[in-house]
This record gives structure tokens, sequence and C-alpha cells, in this order.
């Protein structure tokens, strides 16, 4: 449920009201706007009764949370999310997120210089994997340990954050302690111990939608996170299963607009998992940014024919810089900017 505080209710009102809702067994999680608190309470609604909260000072309405998903619900939260994700760079502003890099992090000299050309081209934030998920396990399984420094010393020296994903609740602690944001891929949304796990860690997550998730599971995937006390969360439309095959994936565009509706997480368009086809990436990206992503997740390799995975979907450099022209003339078409 969702208590609504007055206008100006006493620091010692919020905190009566939290410390019953903890008594009953109630997770609390107040958000301070600026005239009004609102204190969301995830717990057993038979334990306590609404009217008993209600009779509270400083309490002026308590509603109920409709939805599965609570602390990502809107319900709770109206504003939109703006996620702090380091080195002065925003999730979920004006200002769109440009996550670039390799699929993979192949090697210290090429993933700084892929780096360095990334930003060169405006990406934000870098990206590339140390543990890599593959359907095939004889394929490259990613650098590991070695690859996360050697993503951090790239971050470090360009004053941009990185974000790697984790794909096991055994090497959480690690990549937190290399990582500035902790991606949960595709295959792992549903991993609900690794969900969890991540939920305890003090760094943003960033959740890819299932190759077959619905919206609702995604979002459930998010409150699991979120339930643990990270309210950080980014989510990631990177396209779903269809029957199509003329794409590795069909990205759903209309995903954008309806998770707005339903939650305040910043969302982000990968449209490079979404296609698996580098002719089509510029075309997608450009399409979730028109639909209102608060930015992209884009693969960018030197010599996509020897990349050590995802070759096929990945743009060369200076497709990268066009495309990053182009989204700059979307962005400030609709509001936004690069
Ligand atoms: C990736 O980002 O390289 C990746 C494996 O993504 P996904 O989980 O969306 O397939
Ligand atoms: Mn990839």
């Amino acid at each position: 449920m969702i208590i609504i505080m007055h206008d100006n209710a006493k620091k010692e009102e919020i905190s009566a009201v939290e410390e019953k809702l903890t008594k009953f067994g109630f997770l609390t999680h107040p958000i301070y706007g600026e005239k009004k608190t609102v204190i969301g309470a995830i717990g057993d609604k038979r334990q306590i009764s609404m009217n008993e909260i209600l009779l509270m000072s400083g309490v002026e309405k308590v509603v109920p949370i409709m939805r599965p998903y609570k602390l990502a619900s809107k319900e709770l939260k109206q504003e939109k999310s703006v996620i702090d994700v380091g080195y002065g760079v925003t999730i979920g502003g004006k200002k769109l997120a440009v996550f670039a890099g390799p699929c993979a992090v192949e090697g210290r000299e090429h993933f700084l210089k892929m780096s360095r050309l990334v930003k060169d081209a405006g990406a934000n934030i870098l990206r590339g994997g140390a543990f890599k998920p593959r359907t095939s396990p004889y394929s490259f399984g990613g650098l590991e340990g070695e690859g996360l420094k050697i993503m951090r010393e790239a971050g470090d020296e360009l004053g941009m954050p990185i974000c790697t994903e984790v794909m096991d609740t055994r090497d959480v602690e690690l990549v937190a302690e290399y990582a500035d944001i902790i991606q949960i891929g595709a295959r792992n949304m549903q991993n609900f111990k690794l969900l969890r796990e991540v939920g305890k860690c003090n760094k943003p997550i960033f959740l890819k939608r299932g190759l077959a998730s619905t919206i609702e599971e995604w979002l459930m995937a998010a409150e699991y996170i979120m339930s643990e006390g990270n309210d950080r969360v980014i989510l990631c439309e990177r396209g779903i299963r269809t029957y199509e095959t003329s794409t590795r994936n069909t990205f759903d565009v209309s995903a954008i607009p309806v998770t707005q509706e339903l939650t305040h997480l910043p969302i982000i368009a990968d449209p490079s998992h979404a296609t698996g086809n580098y002719k089509y990436v510029g075309a997608v990206a450009k399409a979730g940014i028109a639909a209102g992503a608060d930015g992209i997740m884009v693969e960018v390799h030197d010599c996509p024919e020897c990349a050590a995975s995802d070759g096929p979907q990945s743009l060369k450099p200076d497709k990268f810089t066009e495309l990053m022209e182009e989204l700059r003339r979307i962005a400030a078409a609709i509001g936004r900017e690069i």
C-alpha cells in the first residue's frame, strides 16, 4: 500500500508511520517529494488494517497498490527515476545514455582502442562482457577477472562509467568491485537468486528483458532487485523471440511507451541484440529513441569479422559515429539531447 502524508507532515509523524509498519513486518520505502512524503509499504496486508494507518497523525490517504510489482510501479512513484551511474552521468533525465563498446572484452589494447573511439563519437558509458553467456560451451566465455580489470582501466582513463554482465551469484562481489553498472543478461532475467544478490549491492543494475518474457514478468524481475533495497534499476529492451527468423529477435518498440506507463524506471533500447545484424541496428536505434527510450546500448567493433562474439551485429566505428549524428537530430526533435 501507499501512505500519502499531508503536505508538510512532520518528520516524527513520518517515522511513527514507518515504525508501525515495520513492527507489522512491512518493508517501508519512503519517497520524499518537495512538499509531500509518500511511503510505500510492502508486506502482508492482513497484518494491519488500512484504517489503523489512516488514523495516525500526519496521514492524508492510504491506497492499495494494485499491480503485482510495487516498488517498480508508477502507482508508488509518479515522477521518472533519474539514476546516477557515476562520473556525472545520469540515466532517465533529458540527456540520453549511450552505452557502447564491443560485445566482449577481447584484450587490453583492443578494449582501450574501442573505448576511445566510442567516447569520441559521443558515447557516455562503456559496455563490454567479461563473463559471456554463450549458447555453445565451446565458444569464447570471456576474460573474466582480467576483463574486469581492463574495463576499469578504460573507465578510469576516459572518466566513464562501465557496464558489464554478471551471470553467477558467486561473482557478484567481484563484478561490483570493478563495474559502475551491473548487467543482468536476458538469459538470467528470471534467475531469482541472482536478482536478489544484485539487489543487495550498491550499484545500479541494467536489467535486460528475458528472451521470452512479458513486460509484467520483466517488471517483477525489477521488483526482486528493488525488494532487496536496490532501487537503481535500468530496464533494457533487447528484442524478444518471435516466429520471425529474419532478425535474431524482434524489437518490441511498443514496450518502451508501455513500460513508461507502468513504471518510473528508465528504459534503454538495445538494437544490436534485437536485430543481430549491423544493417538494421541504425533504424532500430532511431526507432527506440523516437519512441521515448532513455538511451541505447550498441555493440561496436573495428573488425566485426574477427570479433570473438556478436560480430555480425557490431557497427564499425565510422558507422557508429554516423548513427550518433542522426540520433542527435532525433533527440533534439523530441526535446532530448545526447
Ligand atoms: C550482451 O549484452 O552482450 C548480451 C549477451 O545481451 P543479452 O543478454 O541481451 O543477449
Ligand atoms: Mn553481445
